[in-house]
């Protein structure tokens, strides 16, 4: 049997399960439950899975606690080395994740801790594979030949140090006579555009654009791209990390928070909108995963999976709805509007306006369900909260900016000064010189947006019933503040996500399970700070502030803008502008800077560095950044730092050889969401396996940002960099002087012992970075071998992190109404942005609905990651490919049917983007929704080692000698198996055909490609 066809007839059982009602089960069935359940909850128990590795000590053996970067999830490692050679990676049993939130003490001695297994999922099996991976650069390359030939060769390091910092006609000898822009011509305050000084200075023409990256080389690019160079462009990956559901959490929370997420715990309902669990989440699907795995066959917690495809958690779910793609806002707003019709809100915590008048109902946080917004038209303060002021203007202070509430006989206080207000109400107030002023609570302009449509109308989006929508209501709404959604990637990332992220966001608002144990949680934050301490890594002298405006608009009004300002005096609105601008967005927006960049808005770029970023490959649609890339006019110098060739960095100018994860990648890893509060660290295992520079430094990101530094004499690296409190300077000539530094500062902050001599000796023997310690006390040294030891800093537990039933560290109010996002205007229009959750379909930034757009595309197409592979490292993953070797297009058996397409056969998938389109393998399966195709991302690869390559000295150039040939690279076909789902990405003609993006917070869209199938012939 297949993993598919285990699923299906799990997801069959599912569908049985449904038709019965629990007094029916009979006592043989339940005791039988109990017995598997019991089995199921003694295999997940990670105490027994996954071996203790072998004893430090075993000759030629090393071990090193230290953190994984198998994916974004932050897990503890604890890796083997042997003979210099990363051999195993088991758990950290003192690291919550890998002990499913149930560690080990923390002080336990290290001796015993190497006795305890914990787990990792299979991803990160494959790290001495990503390591070793023969494609890796171990010399740094110089294009030779035009961008894009895959024409590269060998360059001495500081060679390409003097270049880069210079500039010139570097690309003569391939006959480019253009002198390229160096990053010394841009260390400069002039405006780079003397029209519009609020754009910034020339410095802003440098552009850093980092792939996964995390808090540590974050810290330490920002301390180069911001710091020392002063530009703003320091660009994160966010948009396609999954910022959809993020800007649902960043609505609901006024801008404080974004990773929240349902308590694994001890939730009793999760109901799950485009989460992944079992596959791919953060936490990891070892640790998220497995908790509601033991806890849902322990029968402690129940849950029902909203998505196109069904998912690996289906298998245990209630229920698996599977709602059409991009519509989680629909399914969410018929959810609002039953349980406001049925009286199934949470009213008194609801009514509470305030933190005192929520506690005394049991609540850490409060909402402003009941404070007034004004909707008077014409009023100044015209969508925003009515303030005290408002009513009365001699008032002054936080008096005159309180919020107001209705009392009753809608008579108006300020917010903190009652118990309960009205909650479901309108009313018109008197303001100054007896004029009327008319307002709404916020609840009763959330009421207004869910009666918009009817249930029928919501479930007709959804592509659901509207049955199937009231009894995930009812479930929902049937155990107090112990249920709350946990919403991913798939809710929300998409055209319009931001309204449909809130809605899925505000359900938990309504049950009052926001920051409540078993509700919707938040992370507790860290356990210390490392940036700052003894050693001072965030300030240093003659640090500079980046000014301006990114290329991404983030965090930037356009209604600020000289373009806005001059359009408004040739007499016109000033819309529309030339692309959207994102006051209101997390940001992150790496698509919309190379979509900045491609048309050069609002400025030009002169200097691009990508850092692990593959955007051609990992972007709907970036197939067309390939040609933004390949044009020296609107990308004058592309450099790129990676461990390999990719289908980006093909089109660079210079590729610097980067370090894995075991090399290095210090890293302060804080948890997502829900609750636990620890700073796990990452430290090398190996040392790096890339070349060295003259004087002994392997080369790498830091080395590299150093050596820039030092020749472009840019503050902030070298002699006197780094500050301590005694007042002394400290040089920052290594990455070790940056990170080991942060290492002691958090041991110091944490309040952590110092070590045993024989934990200082085990760190000593095992860890790499202990050939640094001079630079430490003698007690900084000890206290940070105590940390070293256990890979972190966890001196938190679950059940430290709440009072009761609230979460100490939880989020404080919880927003019904956003009046920031209700002030910003559409970019085209000048329209304002609703300010409440509500239902918009997604559509292009023409306004046009896709799904009627793309009528003529049939299918729906859905994206997915798999539990074994990784988006940058699949190829060289051998064990995860040998166990999945290649993706499908997975299609429902009716739909197979009805076009006569068998098992196995290949088609064709054509996307109004894409003509050419992309030919895959079918599946024929139940596990999708009928008229909706799911391909996995993954594959589809054409570098990576999957293609051959014209590279001089390939030899000395790569790290596996059996990879180079007289020719150059040798590549293996097999490296690109399956398609690439984001090659038919859907673009959006009304802004340049460049990939589609939300408009309100420039979120790119996987969901909304449509896709016709044409049948190949066998
Ligand atoms: S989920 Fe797996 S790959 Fe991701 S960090 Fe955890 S162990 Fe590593």
């Amino acid at each position: 049997m297949n993993i598919f066809s285990a699923l299906e007839s799990s997801v069959l059982k599912l569908s049985r399960r449904n038709f019965l009602t629990y007094a029916s089960v009979s006592t043989a069935t339940l005791l039988a439950a109990r017995s598997q359940a019991e089995a199921a909850r003694q295999w997940l128990d990670p105490r027994r899975v996954q071996a203790t590795p072998a004893s430090p000590g075993d000759r030629g053996t090393r071990t090193v606690y230290s953190a994984c970067l198998g994916c974004n999830a932050r897990c503890g490692t604890r890796m083997t080395v042997q003979d210099g050679k990363l051999a195993t990676i088991a758990g950290n049993p003192y690291h919550p994740y890998n002990m499913r939130f149930d560690p080990l003490e923390y002080h336990t001695p290290v001796r015993e801790s190497l006795q305890t297994p914990a787990s990792v999922c299979g991803k990160a099996h494959d790290a001495p594979n990503y390591v070793n991976n023969p494609y890796r650069l171990v010399r740094p390359l110089k294009r030779s030949g035009p961008r894009g030939s895959g024409q590269f060769e060998p360059i001495e390091w500081d060679r390409m140090i003097e270049e880069i910092v210079q500039g010139g006609k570097l690309f003569a000898h391939v006959g480019e006579e253009r002198r390229v822009p160096g990053l010394a011509e841009l260390n400069s305050d002039r405006p780079i555009d003397p029209k519009a000084p609020e754009l910034g200075p020339v410095r802003n023409g440098f552009v850093f654009i980092a792939g996964r990256d995390q808090s540590g080389r974050q810290e330490f690019t920002s301390r180069f791209v911001k710091e020392a160079m002063g530009s703003v462009n320091r660009v994160g990956h966010t948009d396609i990390c999954g910022l959809g559901f993020r800007m649902g959490n960043f609505a609901l929370t006024e801008k404080k928070e974004v990773e929240l997420k349902a308590d694994p715990l001890s939730a009793e309902y999760l109901l799950l909108f485009g989460a992944n669990i079992y596959e791919a989440t953060q936490p990891g699907i070892n640790t998220y995963g497995a908790l509601v795995a033991s806890r849902s066959a322990a029968g402690k917690t129940r849950f029902t999976v909203i998505d196109p495809r069904a998912t690996n958690a289906s298998a245990h779910a209630e229920d698996w709805i599977a709602i059409k793609p991009g519509q989680d806002g629909a399914f969410a707003m018929g959810m609002v509007r039953w349980m406001m019709e049925n009286d199934r809100c949470h009213t008194a915590y609801l009514s509470a306006p305030n933190p005192k008048a929520a506690a005394k109902v049991g609540h850490g946080s409060y909402s402003n369900a009941t404070h007034l917004v004004v909707v008077e038209p014409g009023h100044r303060q015209e969508h925003r909260f009515l303030r005290m002021s408002d009513l009365n203007p001699a008032l002054t202070g936080e008096q005159a900016s309180a919020y107001v509430v209705l009392g009753a006989e809608d008579k108006p206080f300020p917010f903190d000064a009652v118990e309960s207000a009205q909650l479901d109400r309108e009313a018109t107030l008197v303001g100054p010189n007896g004029s009327t002023i008319r307002v709404k609570t916020s609840f009763r302009l959330l009421a207004e947006s869910a009666r918009r449509f009817t249930l029928e109308q919501y479930a007709a989006s959804a592509g659901v019933t509207p049955e199937q929508i009231v009894r995930v209501a009812r479930e929902f709404t049937s155990h107090g503040t112990r249920a709350a959604v946990c919403q991913y990637h798939g809710a929300g990332n998409y055209a319009s996500g931001v309204h449909a992220a809130y809605s899925v966001a505000v359900l938990n608002a309504l049950i009052g399970s926001v920051d409540r144990k078993g509700g919707y949680l938040k992370g507790s934050g860290a356990a210390g700070s490392w940036n700052q301490g003894s050693f001072d890594l965030k300030a240093f002298p003659s640090q500079l502030k980046a000014k301006g405006v990114m290329l991404s608009r983030e965090g930037a009004s356009y209604e600020k803008s000289s373009e806005y300002r001059r359009k408004k005096e040739a007499g016109g609105s000033g819309y529309p502008a030339r692309r959207p601008w994102f006051p209101f967005t997390l940001g992150g927006l790496c698509v919309e800077t190379l979509s900045g960049i491609d048309q050069g808005y609002p400025y030009a770029c002169q200097v691009l560095f990508s850092y692990f970023f593959n955007p051609v490959y990992s972007i709907p649609g970036g197939q067309r950044f390939a040609s933004t890339l390949k044009d020296p006019a609107k990308v004058p110098l592309h450099v790129s730092i990676d461990v390999c060739i990719n289908e980006s960095n093909l089109y660079a100018d210079y590729i610097v050889p980067d370090i894995t994860y075991p090399e290095g990648h210090y890293a302060f890893l804080t948890p997502h969401a829900p609750a636990l509060k620890f700073t796990a660290v990452r430290t090398p295992a190996i040392e790096p396996i890339t070349g060295k520079t003259k004087d002994g430094r392997s080369y790498g990101l830091e080395t590299f940002l150093i050596d820039l530094a030092l020749r472009a004499k840019l503050p902030g690296f070298g002699a006197g960099a780094i500050p301590s409190g005694d007042g002394k300077l400290h040089p920052l000539t290594t990455g070790e002087d940056y990170y080991l530094r942060g290492i002691a500062n958090l041991a110091e902050s944490a309040k952590l012992p110092e070590a045993s001599p024989e934990e200082v000796s085990f760190v000593e023997q095992n860890y790499p970075v202990a050939r640094f310690k001079a630079m430490l006390s003698e007690s900084q040294w000890k206290r940070t071998c105590y940390l070293l030891a256990r890979g972190g800093a966890f001196t938190g537990r679950y059940r430290d992190d709440f009072q009761g039933e609230n979460h100490k560290a939880g989020v404080k109010r919880v927003a019904l109404y956003n009046e920031e996002l209700a002030t910003c205007r559409n970019f085209r229009s000048g329209a304002l942005i609703p300010g409440v959750a509500t239902y918009l379909p997604p559509e292009d930034a023409a306004g046009n609905v896709l799904e009627r757009a793309d009528s003529d595309y049939p299918f729906a197409l859905v994206t997915h990651k798999m539990n074994l592979h990784a988006q940058s490292r699949t190829t060289s993953h051998r064990w995860s490919m040998e166990v999945f070797p290649e993706n499908y297009v997975v299609m429902h058996r009716d739909d197979a049917a009805r076009l006569k397409i068998l098992d196995g056969e290949k088609v064709r998938l054509i996307s109004s983007s894409s003509p050419q389109g992309v030919t895959g393998k079918v599946r024929v399966s139940t596990l999708v929704r009928r008229g909706c195709l799911a391909v996995s991302f993954h594959y589809g690869h054409t570098q990576m080692g999957a293609s051959s390559l014209p590279v001089r000295s390939a030899d000395q150039v790569f790290l596996g000698k059996d990879v180079a040939g007289p020719q150059g690279l040798k590549g293996d076909p097999r490296l690109g198996t399956g398609i690439l789902p984001n090659d038919l990405g859907r673009m959006d003609e009304a802004l340049g055909g460049l990939p589609l993006v939300d408009v309100v917070a420039g979120i790119p869209d996987f969901s909304s490609t449509r896709v016709r199938v044409e049948k190949l012939s066998s």
